[in-house]
């Protein structure tokens, strides 16, 4: 039987990244296996939708290049993919009503209030929460319908012994049946809830494999007796570990951005985004981090999927970044940063200029978004010099005045213009003015940069070309005073 996982997202928020690791797991399975990816919203909780969620979602499976075989903006044999649509259908009140037609479930007419009153009783004496049973009693229904009409129903739980699922990545994991109560199938409003309709639709999309948070644990042992009660077969569970931030708690907007889409809008590359993602509770092995796509999707297997909770670290999703972008090729590169180039520095950029400004500034380069900032120095018309930086380290200002003016003449000389022939040029220049070359070059990296740091001063000079060089030196001794 070819192997079929979902994605199951509720458009109830940002995409943030720890749900995005379950869909690119289910995703890498999927691909290893030669099996089916599907996307299915669960968009019951009304009170919860999110205007514009389900989108964001869906967008940002699209950007990290997880690809969908059936699903929203897709179709497939087994739609619709959308919960909302399926109730309408009719899908999920009639798994209720039969389960109710064969005595495994009922209607419960207690209202918020009395359901309200009896969690607080059951607390204050200490006891689990959970729902009394009590119009599991005809009598006690009846009587309760005349205050409340309109019921949900309730799933008849077992009362005592071990509920056991297996996890095939923790094994079997037993559950107290007695701390499970008659959970709600269908809410009063005709809606199923989670459970009920997470169950059905695993069950008619024939969905083999459930990948999920650890969070649904809990939930397992509820949709195996749910399993049992209609007669269906219940798929393999996978939960994937808990996410923390570098603090060990559970990850939160208190970490920095969740929303994988933050991520995308801050200059990250959707490969670095896959790698790292795919390390959160999967390994190659004890040591190995930078893998490609193509690699992970060959290399996956359940067997490798990590129990204990997996921490999500910026600052390896940076150095990822970083890595990233190193393996893109110049010209790769510079359709990528082209875009935030040109928003950021509210100007048209010559590509070809930056074609040559590329081998300079990748190394230094963590994400797209750094480009503006980090090379506003090449397009600028006329850097702004700060004087007191132009004076360096065992200079003085007269010294400076002298090293500039003979900078100049030096660039206005030196043939050709390359890094090669412009670098002895200016030793011989530090020799003759009997200055220290750090002194000397270190007040030409302020006059043609604006900068303290930046790339090799040579090669700088080399792609910014004399013209701009000329102007920048003339500026600075402007700049330096009389
Ligand atoms: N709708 C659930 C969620 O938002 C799906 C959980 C599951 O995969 O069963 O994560």
């Amino acid at each position: 039987m070819s192997v079929r996982v979902r994605y199951a997202p509720s458009p109830t928020g940002e995409p943030h990244v720890g749900n995005i690791r379950s869909a690119l797991f289910n995703w890498l399975y999927a691909r290893s296996v030669g099996g089916t990816f599907i996307v299915r919203i669960e968009d019951t909780d009304q009170a919860r939708l999110v205007p514009g969620a389900e989108d964001a979602i869906l967008d940002a499976l699209e950007w990290l290049g997880l690809d969908w075989d059936e699903g929203p903006r897709k179709g497939g044999p087994f739609g619709p993919y959308v919960q909302s649509e399926r109730q309408a259908l009719g899908i999920y009140g009639e798994h209720a009503d039969r389960l109710v037609a064969e005595g495994k479930a009922y209607l419960c007419y207690c209202t918020p209030a009395r359901l309200d009153a009896m969690r607080k009783a059951q607390q204050a004496a200490g006891r689990s929460p959970g729902y009394d049973r009590r119009c599991l009693d005809p009598a006690e229904a009846e009587r309760a319908q005349a205050e409340n009409p309109v019921p949900v129903v309730r799933f008849k739980m077992p009362v005592e012994g071990t509920i056991v699922v297996h996890d095939l990545v923790r094994g079997d994991v037993s559950f107290e049946a007695s701390l499970l109560d008659d959970f709600v199938l269908l809410k009063s409003d005709g809606f199923p809830t989670y459970h009920l309709a997470n169950v059905v639709d695993d069950h008619l999309m024939e969905i083999t494999h459930v990948m999920r948070a650890e969070e649904w644990l809990p939930s397992a042992p509820r949709h195996l007796e749910l399993y049992k009660a209609l007669g269906y077969e219940m798929p393999h569970l996978v939960h994937l570990p808990m996410i923390l931030g570098p603090d060990r708690s559970k990850l939160s907007k208190r970490h920095g951005a969740t929303s994988a889409l933050h991520y995308r809008d801050d200059g990250y590359l959707p490969d670095a985004m896959f790698n790292f993602l795919a390390l959160l509770g999967w390994s190659l092995d004890d040591s190995t981090d930078v893998i490609s796509r193509e690699e992970l999707v060959a290399r996956f297997s359940i067997e490798r999927i990590l129990a204990s909770p997996a921490v999500f670290n910026a600052e390896k999703l940076d150095w990822f970044n970083g890595v990233y972008i190193r393996q893109l090729g110049v010209e790769e590169l510079a359709d990528a940063m082209l875009p935030w180039l040109e928003a950021g520095l509210g100007a048209t950029i010559d590509r070809d200029y930056l074609l040559r400004i590329i081998p300079l500034e990748r190394e230094r380069l963590r994400k797209l978004s750094d480009a503006p900032e980090m090379l506003s120095f090449f397009f600028e018309e006329q850097p702004a010099v700060d004087p007191e930086k132009l004076v360096g380290k065992g200079m003085d200002r007269e010294a400076t005045r002298g090293a500039l003016e003979g900078a100049l003449t030096v660039a206005e000389g030196a043939e050709p213009w390359t890094a090669n022939a412009l670098e002895p040029a200016y030793r011989a220049l530090a020799e003759k003015l009997g200055l220290k070359t750090g002194g000397l070059f270190g007040a030409m990296r302020v006059a043609v940069t604006g900068r303290t740091a930046a790339p090799p001063l040579f090669d700088t000079m080399a792609v910014l070309g004399r013209e701009r060089c000329l102007a920048r030196l003339r500026h600075a001794l402007g700049a330096l005073g009389g």
